[in-house]
């Protein structure tokens, strides 16, 4: 099969020049742990570490929601990405150069009508292009570029953010548009462009702005910010509305140049405007982010706890800080992250970072005030008691029960046990009363709040309650043993023919596995994994799920066995007889095979159980029992 698609040489030069443990941790922060890393795992609510990453198989798996792969599929994960795009990705990365693409990809298909999120990617890069153009024009860019200078942005800093601007007419993109073969719906769909409300035709929502463009962690242009040039016009900033690929309350701007600064201070600094992300880096303050007019979320905190595990939330004054706290609290309550607040005022006239840089000692003040950053409950207490400070110990005593109760409400005691603990100690020594009083109006709070989960566009579809019947375990014996297919006849190898199993996505991968084995690539994970990936790419079949089901497979062996090579093979061969002689009981029944695996499952738990208990007496390994039969 393989050597009739010259590409899938790319796929094997891409997937060898990406590390998994290096993309991944590109992706989120990873602790080593033994042979293995571990970290917060991004398609499920984690709390705990529960994804683990192997380089030596160069796999990831999760052992809470089940998802895994090797690194194509984590990026397609991660990123939403059909497989074409993950080998895209991978490959720019790698700087390899792929060979012109022949087949097709998932996202082509039925959607000739409605618009995608690749198409809405492909208008918003389109426009992107012709924004930074208009920049560079002498005469429609002139005004944009006035601003820039006024403001001091540097070049590096218009090139690093792609800065660029939009004109002064109503026509502009809609015109572009046509000559670069861009289909409307996709501008509107977009919301680069809107529908003349009288009359035929569309026009540019973005008129007369310099132009932020918004964009991913990856750098995917998802969005535009707009700010006035000329002063009379209304509003000074202007967003593309929500759309498939951008969603506010998960997005931060400047995400994509500060990630990486972000995971190695262990900290990220979210500011209130795009002027204030671009200040900062330019100053070479690189982990600060902004939110897009809005308080931070929990969708905000989802994606930042991946990389680092204090916010601070930056203020220019008090006032703001003030308003902001409230809503951030209850992010505190709900991600597992550490938010701090710090307020420019008290260490600098200057009323926001970007004035701020404008003095010689800039970049010192700023660290100062980010260092000198406070606890969010301990900053909530402070204000309290300045607002007391001239009121009788009654007050203040109804003052402090008050806020306790409000956090009780906002879910303090359906934190879990640990984080609770040290939740409450904080809460103690911030309000300076005993812990018992904070137990206390947890344990009295009223109508507490049960939080949704967090607005990430993540999709959860792990299948807890999978467990493997006997027929995919001696699959998943296969997956991590390859050199035991050699050792099964040509009746045993039968079966795990594609036709003996009952879900559709162990059927996948005994397919791969057999189409592996007789391409000679064998039959091991990696393998098998290659020939998923090559279906994904050749005819556009989304096998994510199926990926997952052999990367499950393989761990479940790996971990009842311990990977110990003789258990390995035992349990192996009792997979084998106990098939078999289920296959025979029912031949001499007559009667079709039944593919009720229960009682299997049992027995080889059984056994399982049974060969962790003799671990100690081992060492007798024991050739396996099957012989060319
Ligand atoms: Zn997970």
């Amino acid at each position: 099969m393989s050597g009739l698609y010259p590409q899938n040489d790319d796929v094997q030069r891409v997937r060898d020049a990406s590390d998994i443990v290096r993309v991944v941790g590109e992706h989120l922060t990873l602790k080593p742990k033994g042979r293995e890393f571990v970290g917060l795992c991004p398609f499920h609510d984690d709390k705990n570490p529960s994804m683990c990453v192997i380089p030596a198989k160069q796999i990831f798996h999760c052992f809470v929601c089940g998802s895994g792969g090797d690194v194509f599929t984590f990026v397609q994960k991660y990123h939403s990405m059909d497989f074409r795009e993950s080998l895209e990705f991978l490959a720019d990365r790698a700087n390899i150069e792929l060979t012109p693409f022949r087949g097709r990809s998932s996202s082509d298909q039925g959607e000739a009508q409605g618009v995608g999120n690749k198409e809405i990617l492909a208008a918003n890069d389109m426009a992107n292009g012709f924004f930074r153009a208009i920049l560079n024009h002498p005469e429609h860019g002139a005004a944009a570029r006035e601003v820039i200078a006024r403001r001091g942005i540097s070049d590096e800093m218009v090139e690093r953010f792609q800065i660029g601007a939009s004109p002064d007419r109503w026509d502009g993109l809609v015109m572009i548009a046509e000559n670069k073969d861009v289909r409307t719906e996709a501008l509107l769909s977009a919301g680069l462009v809107k529908q003349r409300e009288r009359g035929e035709g569309q026009y540019d929502a973005l008129r007369n702005r310099l132009i932020f463009p918004i964009c991913d962690q990856i750098g995917r242009v998802i969005a535009f910010g707009g700010r006035k040039i000329n002063e009379e016009d209304e509003p000074k900033y202007l967003n593309s509305p929500e759309t498939t690929v951008f969603k506010k309350s998960t997005t931060l701007y400047g995400i994509n140049n500060a990630a990486r600064a972000i995971k190695h201070e262990r900290t990220a600094v979210v500011v209130e405007g795009y002027t204030d992300v671009i200040a900062c880096h330019q100053a070479g303050v690189e982990h600060v982010v902004a939110t897009l007019g809005t308080a931070l979320t929990s969708g905000h905190a989802t994606v930042l706890r991946r990389l680092c595990d204090t916010v601070v939330l930056l203020f220019d004054g008090d006032a703001a800080g003030i308003k902001a706290a409230d809503r951030a609290i209850e992010v505190l309550l709900s991600e597992t992250i550490d938010i701090k607040i710090a307020a420019l005022a008290g260490y600098t006239e200057a009323k926001d970072p970007d004035e701020l840089f404008k003095q010689d000692d800039g970049t010192d003040v700023f660290r100062r005030v980010i260092d000198g950053a406070v606890d969010l409950i301990k900053w909530k207490f402070d204000r309290l008691r300045e607002e007391l400070k001239d009121a009788g110990p009654a007050r203040v005593t109804q003052r402090i029960q008050e806020e306790l109760d409000r956090l009780s409400e906002l879910g303090l005691g359906e934190l879990e046990p640990v984080r609770r603990r040290l939740m409450i100690r904080q809460i103690a020594q911030a309000a300076r009363v005993e812990e018992q009083v904070v137990t206390e109006a947890i344990r009295t709070g009223r109508g507490r709040r049960r939080f949704s989960p967090p607005a990430g566009e993540i999709e959860y579809k792990g299948e807890i309650d999978w467990k493997p019947d006997a027929r995919e375990q001696l699959l998943g014996c296969l997956l991590f043993e390859p050199n035991l297919w050699n050792l099964l006849s040509s009746e045993q190898r039968e079966l795990t023919s594609t036709v003996r199993f009952t879900s559709d996505l162990t059927r996948r991968v005994a397919d791969a596995l057999h189409s592996s084995a007789e391409n000679g690539t064998g039959t091991g994970l990696h393998a098998v994994l290659a020939e998923l990936s090559m279906l994904a790419e050749e005819d556009g079949i989304d096998t994510l799920p199926s990926n997952e089901r052999a990367t499950a497979l393989y761990r479940y062996v790996a971990e009842h066995t311990e990977e110990v090579d003789d258990r390995v093979t035992r349990y192996f061969n009792e997979c084998i007889s106990l098939l078999v002689s289920k296959e025979s009981r029912n031949r001499d029944r007559e009667l079709p095979v039944d593919d009720s695996d229960e009682n299997e499952a049992d027995v080889l738990a059984k056994f399982l159980a049974g060969e962790r208990k003799h671990r100690s007496q081992t060492g007798l390994g024991g050739r396996p029992r099957i012989s060319g039969s």
